[in-house]
């Protein structure tokens, strides 16, 4: 791992073993995004559609991509301690999921998948390698696509049918989408080209799987065009039976 320094990084959100409560607390206590995610009751931890910038960049002791909460990580260990035996996170946010990636590293349980901006140009720069693959139990259980500057869907969608084929070889009971529409042509922090057509033959490629599959939004900066692009992904998504 080459993000150790991290780990000892502040903390910025304290939770209670209160079900139903969280209770934000910059000064005090050093909790966990795991302990989060017990202390989560289940309506707030499995959510169809949540909204929240690049959650998915949120480690498991600091913060990140704007967010204090990883979504898809709550979700994912929630769904393991109600009992599924995997669960896959696929990442095609812009930016790689750092923090989704040091959650469940050494973790044989977690498939994780990302699709990304080849980290030497991209946020959040010192992770995100191909050749990150997990560590100990997790050793080949992380898999990362990092891509240059203008890729185009042709490409990016190369990228997509490999990590669609590692899930389905994975055979998770779920999978979790870190859907970020920052990939998209316009987005102005990013550098990949996808259109708003693409997004529909995503949705529908990831439908492929038929596996039941929870969408947790991340990125997507050109605002007006964002709400567009993620029904897209959905309507994509719906078309397939
Ligand atoms: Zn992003």
């Amino acid at each position: 791992m080459k993000n150790k320094n991290i780990r000892r990084a502040a903390l910025v959100y304290h939770a209670k073993p209160n079900p139903g409560k969280i209770e934000v607390n910059p000064t005090t206590k050093y909790s966990s995004q795991r302990d989060l995610a017990l202390a989560y009751s289940p309506g707030v931890a499995f959510p169809c559609l949540e909204i929240e910038k690049d959650p998915s960049n949120v480690y498991k002791y600091t913060f990140g991509g704007y967010c204090f909460l990883n979504n898809a990580a709550i979700a994912a260990q929630y769904l393991r301690d109600q009992g599924a035996q995997r669960a896959a996170i696929l990442d095609i946010d812009f930016h790689h999921g750092n923090g989704t990636q040091d959650i469940f590293y050494d973790r044989d349980d977690v498939l994780f998948c990302s699709l990304h901006g080849e980290p030497q140009q991209a946020f959040p720069y010192f992770l995100g390698y191909a050749d990150e693959t997990g560590s100990g139990q997790g050793l080949g259980y992380n898999l990362n696509y990092p891509m240059p500057r203008d890729t185009s869907f042709i490409q990016w969608q190369q990228s997509l049918t490999a990590a669609l084929a590692k899930i389905d070889a994975f055979a998770p009971e779920y999978l979790i989408l870190s859907l970020g529409v920052d990939t998209f042509e316009n987005d102005p922090i990013s550098f990949f080209k996808l259109t708003t057509a693409d997004y529909f033959t995503t949705g529908a490629m990831i439908a492929e799987l038929q596996i039941p599959t929870l969408f947790v939004m991340e990125g997507g900066y050109d605002i007006d065009e964002v709400g567009i692009n993620v029904v897209e992904v959905l309507k994509g998504f719906e078309s397939v039976k």
